[in-house]
């Protein structure tokens, strides 16, 4: 079993469908109210744990109603949750969505007390990082604790992923502490500055992250699949599953959560890619984001 850890952000995900988005100062009668666990972090840290791995989860929640029911549904997912703290002086993050008839969508993030984590947290998991076979980071925390990370990830010898995503701005010396950079195509542009189209362009964005210093690019490309490239022109497209979307919120989340565990169990990079490929297959299918991920037994049969 696959030891992840998770270093990122958590949110309470409230959202309801409305017949169209409100205009700056209009009021839009919606439908149903939803409410679920989100945030790149915890939805990763989900797809992990469903995958079969052992999750550590390093976040921040609030000490509110979110917090308490965050903390049940890490419990429920069976995270190590040693590393979660309870900020008393900031609520839970929450996200506000609003999606229209078409699937358009209003996304506020607040991100509260997940946003207020720092170095000196993520130190203090420095043992379940040493213990790790695999650290998973996003940008919806702070740069100087994502930096903290890969740094004491890198001292232990334990690889890294970084999905950059939301991207924001960080220094590019830090792509040399990456194992794996999985952005999506529009994450892989902003990170290059050069568009990603097509396979030619997702190449030449690679080889830029290449000579950064990742090791291992995967540009994920939505229902055309991945571009896996382990150096400088060599990459090619690996197509995903083909299957009938609902909903493809979280499907970047579902890739890596699954991959991160196929690959820090030992699998191949190829079977790992097409584990979370599968897993993230399998998410699109249904609604929402953590919820929606699949359990291990679910993409043993999807892959048979
Ligand atoms: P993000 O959610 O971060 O934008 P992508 O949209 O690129 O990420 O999706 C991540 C992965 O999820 C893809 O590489 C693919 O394997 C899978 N995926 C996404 N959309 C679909 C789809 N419609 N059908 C099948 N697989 C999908």
């Amino acid at each position: 079993m696959g030891k992840v850890v998770v270093i990122g952000s958590y949110v309470a995900d409230l959202m309801s469908r409305a017949p169209h988005l409100p205009k700056p100062g209009e009021t839009v009668l919606g439908g149903p109210f939803q409410m679920g666990p989100g945030g790149k972090g915890g939805n990763q840290a989900a797809a992990a744990a469903r995958s079969g791995s052992n999750v550590t989860f390093v976040t921040k929640v609030g000490n509110d109603l979110f917090g308490k029911n965050a903390i049940e549904h890490f419990e429920k997912e069976q995270f190590n949750t040693q590393f979660v703290k309870v900020a008393d002086d900031e609520a839970t993050g929450a996200a506000l969505i609003a999606v229209d008839n078409h699937g358009e969508n209003h996304i506020v993030i607040a991100p509260g007390a997940c946003g207020t984590m720092t170095s000196e947290d993520v130190l203090e998991a420095d043992g379940a990082i040493k213990d790790g076979d695999i650290v998973v980071l996003q940008l919806e925390i702070s740069l100087s604790a994502v930096k903290t990370a890969m740094e004491r990830a890198v001292i232990h010898n334990v690889p890294v992923l970084l999905n950059p995503a939301p991207y924001q701005e960080f220094p590019r010396e830090l792509l040399r502490h990456v194992t794996y950079a999985t952005p999506n195509e529009m994450e892989a542009s902003e990170l290059t500055g050069s568009d990603v189209t097509d396979e030619e362009s997702a190449q030449k964005a690679a080889n830029t992250l290449h000579e950064l210093g990742v090791k291992i690019v995967i540009i994920t490309l939505g229902r055309k699949g991945v571009f896996l490239s382990e150096g400088v022109s060599s990459g090619k497209i690996v197509p995903a599953f083909q299957v009938d979307a609902v909903d493809t919120t979280g499907a970047g989340d579902a890739f890596n959560g699954g991959f991160a565990h196929a690959i820090s169990s030992g699998q191949s990079l190829e079977d790992a890619v097409q584990f979370g490929q599968a897993a993230a297959a399998l998410s699109v299918m249904k609604a929402g984001t953590a919820l929606s991920m699949p359990q291990a037994d679910e993409i043993k049969t999807f892959l048979s």
